[in-house]
């Protein structure tokens, strides 16, 4: 992240990328409303970039890869990147400045992976460097936690924990290069109706979620075979049991050849752990042959929120 010191610019891109948890360990419900979390996060390389022009109203603008399904994306006040910009302005005090907000996506509505937190992050970074506001990496982590938990991850990138509600981010040593094939699915879950249901399945006696030493070692040594015997989701079990057939994708990934499989997040995105870069390809191969044609490969971890320059300028012939 860091705000930016260059001169005013007619626009900025910036580029942020999709999260999963490598590991997450999900409490109680609280008080408030929010179940703590004890979560690993990485950063892999599907991503959503975000340009800002100055304009005298707001206004949002979507594209995105062929295959990705935009109709649950709001245009309007409640998308995260205006909700993100809103809330800069806002910290600093400013009334008269709007600005066009394109979205390019490469991330899965709803899949689990955080692609409306990655807009945020990236609006946030965006604008700021637009406006040359030069905001702290406190002061934008704190606005990213204000708009939604995987949003201060979005910004820091990398591999790292979250705790409180996931938005209490720190780095994590990472050894490794690791390989993952995601496979996303046509219709998305709803992270409320999936906590819900891990409510109704786990009952009274929850224990306070933490993050596993064993993980910590693992990620550190940077075998993909140690790591995939520590990858934990407590809302797969949930998940799988709204979605019953998501367990077909979980044993053709691992007929495949992957290492392991998670759901990523809430899902209903499912991620495979390969052995190598070599190995991710086959495994991507072999999910397409078995009928997941949506199936991409990723790799962890990589750099959160980050200015762009395009040689050519972006296609926007499909915004709308
Ligand atoms: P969550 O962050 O709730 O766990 P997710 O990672 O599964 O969700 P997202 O792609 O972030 O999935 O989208 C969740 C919902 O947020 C969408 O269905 C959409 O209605 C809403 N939303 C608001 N703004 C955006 C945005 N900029 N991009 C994507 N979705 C957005």
């Amino acid at each position: 992240m860091i705000a930016g010191d260059d001169a005013t610019r007619a626009s900025v891109t910036v580029r942020a990328p999709a999260k999963i948890n490598l590991h997450l360990g999900v409490g109680a419900l609280g008080a408030g409303g929010f179940h703590p979390l004890a979560t690993v996060y990485q950063a892999i390389g599907l991503y959503e970039d975000v340009t800002v022009s100055d304009q005298q109203d707001w206004s949002v603008h979507l594209t995105g890869e062929a295959d990705l399904d935009l109709a649950d994306v709001p245009v309007d006040e409640s998308n995260l990147a205006v909700r993100a910009a809103r809330a800069l302005c806002v910290h600093h005090g400013l009334t008269d400045h709007a600005a066009r907000i394109e979205i390019r996506k490469g991330i899965p509505v709803a899949g689990g992976l955080a692609g409306g937190s990655a807009d945020a992050a990236a609006t946030l970074l965006a604008l700021d460097r637009l406006w040359d506001l030069r905001t702290s990496d406190e002061d934008l982590l704190r606005l990213g936690a204000d708009l939604g938990s995987d949003v201060p991850f979005a910004l820091l990138g990398g591999t790292a924990t979250g705790l409180g509600r996931g938005e209490e981010v720190a780095p994590l040593e990472d050894g490794g290069d690791w390989w993952w094939c995601v496979v996303p699915h046509a219709e998305g879950l709803s992270t409320p109706a999936v906590y819900r249901h891990f409510d109704e399945l786990s009952g009274d006696g929850v224990p306070p979620p933490a993050v596993p030493d064993e993980l910590r070692r693992a990620l550190a040594s940077g075998d993909p075979e140690r790591l995939a015997a520590q990858l934990h989701n407590d809302l797969q079990a949930p998940a799988l049991d709204l979605r019953p057939e998501l367990r077909r994708t979980f044993d053709d990934g691992v007929a495949a050849g992957a290492l392991a499989a998670l759901l990523s997040g809430s899902g209903p995105t499912v991620l495979l752990l390969c052995a190598d870069q070599a190995g991710v390809h086959e495994v991507r191969r072999a999910m397409v042959e078995a009928g997941h044609e949506r199936a991409v490969v990723a790799p962890g971890p990589v750099p959160g929120v980050h200015e762009v320059v395009y040689e050519n300028a972006p296609d926007t012939r499909n915004l709308r």
